[in-house]
């Protein structure tokens, strides 16, 4: 059985609050160990470790910083596989798409890698007669992250990364359910040459949490994670004057235009729809075809995709998703399917009662489908983070973009369609955040930035690409002057460039 506790100043260190979690293999429902739940004091440790360590970080020179993550790169492309079998064991998703969660992970920290020229400031010569004036970014201090379980590798990345090749020191509070690749990370970057207290893991529940939004010496707190908790964490942490960037929840639609290729249309639906059990923030839970005829084409050939699909083992490479995380999160989907049938939709795929042979206790479930899903019911209105796609009949274009204009979540949306003039002007009207056309998952690269907009993103700036380097440093621009011989006098007004 496996303790896991908390990776603070350089190494690990078991939690002293008597308080645990049991850590789950969603597979086959047995618990493969305990995580500690840190006390406001074990928080306090890692800051205290943090702040003493940030200012030689900070002063070391960008390019030797980014040598350090170059070097982390390699070392977490060298353990690939192993991480990724960690990360299925503990999320439950299939072993390729963990390898997928830490590679977007790692395309971040290779953006990072250019963070020297990000991060330089600007100069202009001769602003005023004999004055310069320039600008630099220098990092916050000490930094923290709150993140998710359904990608214990690539989030944790988004935030660490930047945070760190910025010159910051940062302290991780990852989810409680897949702690465990996040305290690998921590080893990792310490056999990198990550100096000890730059980057800590402290684990944890809402205790923590709080413990890291009221302690003044955390500058900033970036969070990804449902609804309710993002806009719990930005309101108390920008209440207690630090920088917040909160992203949560989804309910990502897919528009069907009428001359949509049919075959690719289906084919990107199904693994958006239900590629890691639906358990991602850009997963598409709703699909929107337009026109009867349309919708009566897509759920024909939808529905025998959807009950040939193959559930399985996270260790199994053929299988296209695996279990949920949790039987919570199992039952709390369930609720969602049976409340959808109560609520009058057409449930037409019922993966319900699915059992897998051999991993009975396994978290699994069978691919849902609803047709005639209607924008009052609950199953459209809420995120049910889980194997069920919701279809919403839109009997014209205007509509169907109406459907994510007015929709609570603003995270993903995709258009497919051959139409130029109505990919155009979807792109350009819709109140959401990331937008494919004929892309389902439109999860930008990582050099562009990433974030949802009304209810799934609360802060100004976005995670990776520019923002995040805006977001983990701050401006201080210098006007200065020579002493010349030219003597001014003493100056009662304001100084303008009149
Ligand atoms: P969650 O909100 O339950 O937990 C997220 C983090 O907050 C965890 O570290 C958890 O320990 C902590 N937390 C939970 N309850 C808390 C409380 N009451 N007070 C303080 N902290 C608390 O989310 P989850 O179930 O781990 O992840 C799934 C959710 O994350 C989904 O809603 C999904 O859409 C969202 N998500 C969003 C994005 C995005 O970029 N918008 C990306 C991935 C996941």
């Amino acid at each position: 059985m496996r303790e896991v506790g908390h990776f603070i100043g350089g190494m690990h260190v078991a939690g002293t609050s008597g308080c645990t979690t049991e850590i789950f293999q969603p597979m086959d429902g047995t618990v493969q160990g305990h995580v500690a739940l840190a006390t406001p004091a074990e928080v306090r440790a890692a800051v205290e470790n943090a702040k003493a360590a940030q200012p030689a970080w900070a002063a070391t020179n960008p390019q030797r910083r980014v040598r350090v993550m170059r070097k982390f790169l390699e070392l977490v492309e060298a353990e690939y596989d192993s991480l990724a079998e960690l990360l299925a064991r503990e999320h439950g998703k299939t072993i390729p798409d963990a390898k997928g969660d830490i590679q977007r992970g790692l395309e971040v920290v290779e953006v990072c890698l250019g963070a020297a020229h990000m991060l330089k400031g600007e100069f202009s010569d001769s602003a005023g007669t004999g004055i310069d004036v320039y600008s630099m970014r220098q990092p916050l201090g000490v930094v923290a992250g709150i993140t998710p379980f359904n990608f214990p590798a690539m989030i944790p990345l988004w935030k660490a990364g930047p945070a760190i090749v910025s010159g910051n020191a940062f302290i991780l509070k990852p989810s409680e359910r897949d702690p465990g690749v996040p305290m690998r990370l921590a080893e990792l970057f310490i056999e990198a040459g990550l100096p000890a207290g730059i980057f800590n893991v402290v684990n944890g529940d809402k205790q923590a949490v709080d413990a890291i939004l009221d302690d003044p010496d955390i500058k900033a707190v970036g969070f990804v994670g449902s609804t309710p908790i993002a806009q719990y964490i930005y309101t108390r942490a920008t209440a207690n004057g630090k920088r917040a960037q909160c992203f949560g929840g989804a309910k990502n639609h897919m528009i069907i235009m009428p001359d949509a290729d049919m075959d690719q249309t289906v084919d990107a639906l199904i693994g958006a729809g239900y590629g890691s059990a639906g358990e991602r923030c850009m997963a598409i839970s709703v699909a929107v075809p337009v026109g009867k005829d349309t919708a009566d084409r897509l759920v024909e050939r939808l529905i025998p995709r959807v009950e040939s699909l193959k559930v399985g083992p996270s260790t199994d490479m053929s299988a296209d998703y695996g279990p949920v995380v949790t039987k919570q999160a199992l039952e709390r989907i369930q609720g969602y399917v049976n409340l959808g049938v109560e609520e009058g939709a057409k449930l037409v795929v019922d993966g319900r009662g699915f059992t897998m042979q051999g991993y009975e206790n396994g978290f699994y479930m069978g691919g849902c489908l609803f047709d005639h899903v209607t924008p009052d019911m609950r199953i459209y209105k809420e995120e049910i983070f889980g194997p069920v796609l919701g279809i919403v009949r839109a009997d014209t274009y205007e509509d169907a973009i109406r459907l994510p204009n007015e929709h609570e979540y603003g995270n993903g949306v995709a258009i497919f369609t051959r139409d130029g003039d109505a990919a155009r002007d979807f792109a350009s009207r819709v109140q959401v955040g990331m937008v494919g056309i004929n892309v389902p998952i439109p999860v930008p690269i990582a050099y562009y930035t990433f974030g949802g907009w009304k209810g799934s993103g609360f802060g100004d700036l976005n995670q990776h690409g520019p923002d995040a380097f805006r977001f983990y440093t701050k401006t201080k621009t210098v006007t200065s002057r020579w002493p010349s011989g030219v003597k001014d006098g003493a100056e009662f007004v304001i100084p303008t460039m009149k």
